[in-house]
């Protein structure tokens, strides 16, 4: 099944291009807005399977974030070896670091985005799971049941302000305006062959530069939810973007960063992708630091 957040509306998709709309389809009991979908998740998708209702053509440039008001968002740095390696970081399997990146930053999947002046700001494709039912102490076993959906996002990253100072400032550094695209729509787990192996990646102007598979994080969906889930509370419509494969501009030689004026596309197998175009921030408003 997959779901779109479409002209603020929740809509279950018959295509790419065709819908019902929840809310009138389920006569008032789900929507009309996302959110409601996924605080009643089970409910939900026991109706789902059966639902029928009219026929309703999908606009993409209608399509907003799948989960507009997550009440949180997590996010997973060095997830995969290759890309701890590029970052010039050790390799190891240990747990990875976390941080957020705040609402908001959060957008829908075809974008244009300020650069911040004087900055570097890179790409990151990565899975973002959608919380369906939330809870504490979820355990990896049982771990997709709480998993609504999966939906493609960008975890872009200004890397200057990412790394100024003593102490690095994951959060700020990928918390500009914008710099959270997310996708064209929900896809439920039971839809891939495996929810653990799924092909993702990125390309700017038609180059490759990331194209990696899920089967290579160090800590899957699985056992980040339970990792997480013995210090958080999850709740319905949360967002995990789980790291990024290796691929991004910084670990390239020599390094390389987004400009004005390119275009970036973000995919991910069995779900469709996101594009991301790119314009100058003024001087003004930049937010990043002067490196002396
Ligand atoms: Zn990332």
């Amino acid at each position: 099944m997959r779901i779109a957040n479409h002209d603020n509306k929740a809509v279950l998709l018959t295509s790419d291009d065709s819908g019902i709309d929840i809310h009138e389809a389920s006569g008032g009991k789900f929507g009309p807005d996302i959110q409601s979908v996924y605080d009643n998740w089970s409910a939900f998708s026991a109706w789902a399977s059966s639902a029928s209702g009219s026929s309703l053509a999908i606009d993409r440039a209608k399509l907003a974030a799948p989960s507009p008001e997550p009440q949180q968002i997590f996010a997973i740095g060095l997830n995969y070896q290759a890309h701890q390696k590029e970052a010039g970081y050790k390799v190891t399997t240990e747990l990875p670091p976390v941080f957020t990146k705040w609402r908001s930053s959060l957008t829908g999947p075809d974008t244009q985005v300020t650069l911040p002046h004087g900055g570097n700001v890179d790409w990151e494709c990565e899975l973002v799971v959608v919380i369906g039912e939330g809870g504490r102490n979820i355990s990896a076993a049982n771990a997709w049941d709480h998993v609504a959906g999966l939906t493609i996002g960008q975890d872009f990253s200004e890397r200057i302000r990412q790394q100024f100072g003593q102490a690095p400032q994951y959060s700020l550094g990928k918390s500009f305006a914008g710099f959270a695209p997310t996708g064209p729509w929900l896809v439920t787990p039971d839809e891939f062959s495996n929810p653990d192996a799924i092909r993702l990646g990125s390309d700017i102007d038609g180059e490759v530069q990331q194209n990696g598979t899920t089967a290579d994080m160090i800590c899957p969906v699985p056992q980040l939810l339970e990792f997480l889930s013995k210090i958080v509370e999850f709740r319905p419509g949360d967002l995990i973007f789980t790291g990024t494969p290796s691929g991004v501009g910084m670990g390239q030689n020599p390094k390389r960063f987004l400009k004005p004026g390119e275009n970036l596309r973000s995919w991910i197998e069995g779900i469709g992708e996101i594009h991301s175009t790119f314009r100058a921030g003024k001087p003004e408003e930049s937010g990043v630091p002067i490196e002396s």
